[in-house]
């Protein structure tokens, strides 16, 4: 059976043990997550990952990507689904399409949204759910998830029903991710990411420089740029105090599974690429080119 039908399956049937995961992590009616109620599993070391992200002639890779806001989740997990051909599903995006169809939720979900709290699992896994099974009906299969799981609560939720091969943490410091936020900008008609900031943090105690060109876009977007209403710096503060609080112990989650790859960026594209394929074992793939274009 499918991630998707499995996920279905959860949340449609009372008498399967999967549904009382899923139940007592619904018990909240509310739209926004308390951010109460987390409990950690017991810490273990973190094995070696490399085994892990050995590509597997069965299935398709199902990889998490889990980092601060603004660390370039979108952008690697992205390069790395068309490298590996399968989708990259952005739980950001879906709230965002779903603000942008003036649905039901749409209000309540800009107030959440744009106010840098999280919105309630329930919603967030309903979003993901409908996105799997479009994806599936046209013959999608495996992932690299963006942005989920981002509490405990959707951490067991995903734990029961599907096995998740590997979960890379981007890392940066944060005044380079404040920076980062703050600089993106969006082509609102071709929806293409840049960013207009130039980030130069002098190493201190022993630590490299950091330096990130800008990624400017071409003359064609230049006059539709857009900033995400959620990229102001109070915001941006909010989402990171929110990461720490709500998403920090879903790192320990799968650190404790020997799941978890850190990976701390040295800089811009052009460096981190290359370095990160390194990390994944994935420097000799066939089609690696084409994924850095
Ligand atoms: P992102 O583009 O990943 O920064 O997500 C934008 C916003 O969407 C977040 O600040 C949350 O309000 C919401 N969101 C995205 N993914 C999740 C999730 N897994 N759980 C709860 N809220 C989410």
């Amino acid at each position: 059976m499918s991630f998707l039908n499995r996920v279905l399956r959860a949340r449609a049937l009372s008498s399967t043990e999967t549904l009382l995961f899923v139940s007592r992590a619904f018990s909240s009616s509310s739209c926004v997550n308390s951010g109460t109620d987390l409990q950690l599993g017991a810490s273990f070391p973190t094995k070696p990952p490399s085994s892990l992200t050995k590509i597997s002639k069965d299935r398709n890779v199902q990889w998490v990507f889990l980092g601060c806001p603004g660390v370039g989740k979108g952008t690697y997990a992205s390069r790395l689904s068309n490298m590996l051909g399968v989708p990259h599903i952005a739980t950001g995006d879906l709230v965002r399409d779903e603000l942008a169809s003036s649905g039901p939720l749409a209000s309540q979900l800009a107030e959440i949204v744009n106010h840098g709290k999280l919105v309630s699992d329930e919603i967030i896994i309903n979003l993901l759910s409908k996105r799997l099974e479009a994806g599936e009906a046209k013959g999608e299969s495996g992932f690299i998830l963006d942005g989920f799981p981002r509490t405990i609560r959707q951490a067991e939720i995903l734990e029961g029903v599907t096995d998740i091969d590997l979960v890379v943490n981007l890392k940066l410091q944060e005044e380079a991710l404040v920076a980062k936020c703050l600089g993106r900008r969006i082509c609102s008609e071709c929806g293409g990411n840049y960013n207009v900031a130039c980030i130069d943090i002098k190493g201190e105690n022993g630590s490299p420089r950091m330096y990130m060109a800008p990624l400017l876009p071409p003359a064609h977007c230049e006059s539709k740029l857009i900033t995400r209403p959620d990229d102001t710096e109070e915001v941006v503060k909010e989402r990171l105090r929110i990461y720490n609080e709500m998403t920090r112990p879903v790192e320990e989650f799968y650190r404790s599974r020997g799941k978890l790859l850190e990976f701390n960026l040295p800089g811009g594209i052009p460096e981190s690429w290359p370095k990160l394929l390194q990390a994944l074992n994935l420097e000799d793939h066939d089609d690696k080119q084409s994924a850095a274009a």
